[in-house]
């Protein structure tokens, strides 16, 4: 770990005030920037930004989520004091920038997103993706299936996100999750949907879910039970298959998430979505996407603040991945 010393780490807080460093996650270095420092040395995570949301069925305008996550995360902090984890020193981190892809052609950014996935991660490295709207799911499980197999994908959402089409469109953002069961790149034991909320068009839809992998978790279980309780059901579920973590962040109540294309009433607060993220530690995690964040319904940044804290508890269980669970978030996570 003393190579943690030759690591690239964010701006210097003392040199730059934060809100004048570099427009990136955490004020965390470019990739062309790491490369140049350290040439040959492994980087461990890439936070990759995808501005695309041509799959949206209500209020359009992720596309912008990427740079407002960003702008919303210079007050990131090294060390987690919640988990203990520094996620920034214990592994190299590198943003890597937008890609953009055809707003035109869903099919084409698919291809293009999973392509990308696949190239990012050919050297091993674990990827972060920020959305952009939840189509992207599916090219980014294509791309861990590739190398994990079977997928157990914990998914935290206001919405199933298996239903079939919209208007006769396959590939959507109210759609990956079931294309991703039908091509077989899920563990149908191991997948989970958290926070479930609001009206859906009929019972079936239930029932189709389960059939496609997933067991649920509504919001209002929160309320009934206790993060503890649920993060215990989450780790017996997921068990020590690969996990990949979906997080779209209207899965938090529209008061602690406005800037979001299809808010429900009745969600997570930022403090339980939290707490059920570390939740995950020690968990054999291969990737994770934040998607969503669409800044033009955000007030205060309230919607940005909140991802980028998923991001640093991301970041953070990977930084642990070897650690047992400690700290004050460890209490209630018992092994398995
Ligand atoms: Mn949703
Ligand atoms: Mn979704």
């Amino acid at each position: 770990m003393n190579a943690s010393q030759d690591r690239l780490g964010p701006a210097d807080y003392s040199a730059t005030p934060r809100f004048a460093g570099p427009p990136t996650f955490g004020l965390l270095p470019r990739l062309d920037e790491v490369q140049a420092a350290r040439p040959g040395a492994p980087i461990e995570v890439k936070i990759l930004g995808v501005p695309f949301d041509s799959g949206v069925s209500y209020r359009p305008g992720a596309r912008f989520g990427p740079a407002h996550i960003r702008q919303s995360s210079k007050l990131l902090r090294p060390y987690n004091q919640a988990t203990g984890a520094a996620p920034f020193a214990a592994q190299q981190v590198a943003d890597c920038g937008d890609l953009g892809v055809n707003p035109f052609d869903i099919d084409e950014a698919i291809a293009a997103v999973q392509a990308n996935a696949d190239e990012l991660r050919a050297d091993g490295a674990k990827l972060l993706t920020l959305g952009g709207d939840h189509t992207l799911a599916l090219p980014n499980l294509r791309s861990v299936h590739r190398s994990h197999g079977k997928i157990a994908v914990l998914h935290l959402d206001a919405h199933l996100d298996t239903w079939d089409t919209y208007m006769g469109a396959p590939y959507t953002h109210g759609t990956p999750f079931r294309r991703a069961s039908e091509e077989g790149l899920l563990d149908l034991a191991r997948c989970m949907h958290i926070g479930i909320r609001g009206p859906v068009y009929g019972a079936e839809d239930l029932t189709d879910d389960e059939v496609l992998g997933f067991q649920i978790i509504r919001a209002d279980e929160y309320e009934f039970t206790s993060v503890a309780a649920i993060v215990e059901q989450m780790r017996r579920r997921l068990g020590n298959a690969p996990v990949y973590l979906s997080v779209d962040i209207d899965v938090l109540d529209p008061a602690a998430a406005p800037g979001t294309g299809t808010p429900e009433a009745g969600g997570l607060t930022s403090r339980e979505l939290l707490n059920t993220i570390r939740g995950l530690q020690g968990l054999n995690l291969v990737g994770a996407e934040i998607v969503e964040v669409a800044p033009a319904y955000d007030h205060a940044e309230i919607t940005g603040i909140a991802a980028a804290h998923v991001g640093y508890e991301i970041l953070s269980l990977w930084a642990n991945r070897e650690s047992a669970p400690s700290g004050p978030a460890g209490a209630f996570l018992t092994a398995d």
